[in-house]
């Protein structure tokens, strides 16, 4: 449907769509709430990211986004902060697994990310837990039973996990690859798939990848529906 798609180029931006929502301006301009808005100031952030101004407004319409851009761009709070929204609006007992999933490469960043929600999800009292290889499950089957409302996770981690029956996923909502195109090269392609498979289809899903090759194509094509696409840079 060529005659609905908006397509926009500003400074090495480019957005392809149906009917794309015009990028946040500022902070001041986003639907964010006070507590979180606050967070963004403390940090010391004057205005949004281009990947965070151009993706804000298409996730916080619920949509699809596959967002290609390179690694330092402020993609963790790209998908952070509608994900807040969206826990929001739709947040599931915690005791019955999480409503937001993120798959992340590795234990660094998957720390980083758990890091970044904690910090800016803290005044929504939000809680965040992180699933990673090389360390005993035990400390972390016991924060799952807790209850959490976002699990950061490596996919072979968390791969194990649901293999034990320990974690359900039938409460995600809002699923996030992040770093796709990293995981696919580190081998992650059959536990992500399988990890998917237990996340319903009624989902809202978001893909960041810093590169575009055909694998990475493959899978967003499997696992997106009617996606945004966001390229910030020289993408071909
Ligand atoms: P990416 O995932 O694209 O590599 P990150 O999300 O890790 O990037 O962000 C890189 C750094 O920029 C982090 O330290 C983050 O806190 C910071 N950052 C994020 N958003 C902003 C912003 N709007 N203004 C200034 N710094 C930001
Ligand atoms: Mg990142």
């Amino acid at each position: 449907n060529l005659s609905g798609n908006a397509y926009c180029r500003q400074h090495e931006i480019t957005v392809t769509g149906g009917e794309v929502p015009p990028p946040f301006s500022s902070f001041e301009s986003t639907s964010f709430p006070s507590e979180i808005l606050r967070e963004v100031h403390n940090a010391g952030f004057s205005a949004p990211t281009p990947i965070q101004a151009q993706s804000w407004p298409i996730a916080l319409q619920g949509r699809d986004i596959v967002a290609i851009a390179k690694t330092g761009s402020g993609k963790t709070l790209g998908y952070l902060l509608p994900g807040f929204m969206h826990l929001k609006r739709c947040r599931n007992d915690p005791q019955m697994g999480p409503t937001m999933l993120v798959l992340s490469p590795t234990r660094e960043l998957a720390t980083q990310i758990q890091e970044e929600a904690n910090k800016f999800g803290k005044s929504s009292r939000i809680s965040c837990t992180c699933l990673y290889g090389g360390a005993p499950k035990g400390p972390q089957l016991r924060e799952i039973e807790r209850g959490v409302d976002i699990v950061v996770a490596t996919p072979g981690r968390l791969n194990d996990i649901l293999e034990m029956r320990r974690i359900s996923l039938h409460q995600v909502s809002y699923l996030v690859l992040d770093e796709a195109d990293r995981m696919l090269d580190m081998g992650f392609e059959p536990q992500i798939r399988k990890i998917v498979k237990e996340v319903p289809t009624r989902r809202q899903t978001l893909m960041y990848t810093a590169t575009w090759p055909k694998e990475v194509r493959k899978i967003a094509a499997d696992l997106l529906v009617n996606p945004v696409q966001v390229n910030i840079g020289n993408i071909d």
